[in-house]
């Protein structure tokens, strides 16, 4: 039986080079469209709309990009699957085969809100970035959405036990998350056996209004000490 091809996936852009969204790998980087969370910190809000307004139905399409890639075999190492959340789009799977099929090595980000996807996709992956927004019980306070925290978890012990390489990562803002929650977040983790973690500080560009602009976290660095953060996974750094 011929595989269907994956040229409805909906691609809202295309970083041609990235060296840290797959940290020690040179990357290109397909942000998929299409968000059905509403993070205040989101640093892709274009991408949240399941179709960016005014545009065609595929703002790049699929087939350019994988002509692209195909222009760079020997060059770039990997290929990151970003968003928006990459899982929402059901020839996701197909669209990495293609890519693993050009010999490119392939990471994905995602918030973990599709698990039973991610799951199926887990096996084709060499990498996977994946969002933890809050301790699970208080994920709509950041999402929006109730019973995300549930989905969140569900994908967290797919990736677990998959074996894949991975960082789990929270971005933080004080506004959203105090830092006992953050600590609070940090046995739920490592009860979980989560081994390499990261807290990024907010970043105020590309995001919307929404947040106050912090410039500095100096009492991150201390709190995290405190609270014995680098005792507790394997791999612990602020970013
Ligand atoms: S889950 Fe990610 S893409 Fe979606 S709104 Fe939150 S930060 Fe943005």
């Amino acid at each position: 039986m011929l595989k269907q091809r994956p040229t409805e996936l909906r691609v809202g852009g295309l970083t041609r080079l990235s060296t840290c969204d797959w940290p020690g790998q040179l990357a290109a980087t397909v942000f998929c469209q299409g968000c059905a969370w509403d993070c205040p910190y989101c640093h892709n809000p274009g991408l949240r709309p399941t179709r960016a307004p005014g545009q065609s139905p595929v703002p790049v399409a699929w087939d350019s990009v994988l002509a692209f890639l195909s222009s760079r075999r020997g060059l770039l190492d990997a290929v990151v699957f970003s968003g928006g959340e990459p899982t929402l789009q059901p020839v996701l799977l197909e669209a990495v085969g293609e890519v693993r099929r050009l010999g490119f090595r392939v990471g994905l980000h995602t918030a973990g809100m599709n698990p039973e996807p991610l799951r199926q996709l887990l096996p084709s992956l060499d990498w996977v970035g994946l969002d933890v927004k809050a301790p699970f019980a208080d994920y709509a306070r950041i999402t929006g959405v109730q019973q995300s925290g549930e989905r969140a978890l569900a994908s967290l012990r797919h990736l677990l036990g998959s074996g894949v390489e991975y960082e789990v990562r929270t971005t933080w803002h004080p506004a959203l998350l105090s830092l006992e929650d953050l600590c609070r977040l940090k046995e739920e983790l490592g009860s979980l056996g989560v081994t390499h973690y990261v807290v990024q500080r907010f970043r105020f560009q590309g995001a919307r209004p929404l947040l106050p602009a912090v410039k500095e976290f100096p009492e991150l660095q201390k709190f995290t000490a405190q609270c014995a953060f680098s005792e507790a996974f394997l791999r612990f750094e602020i970013r």
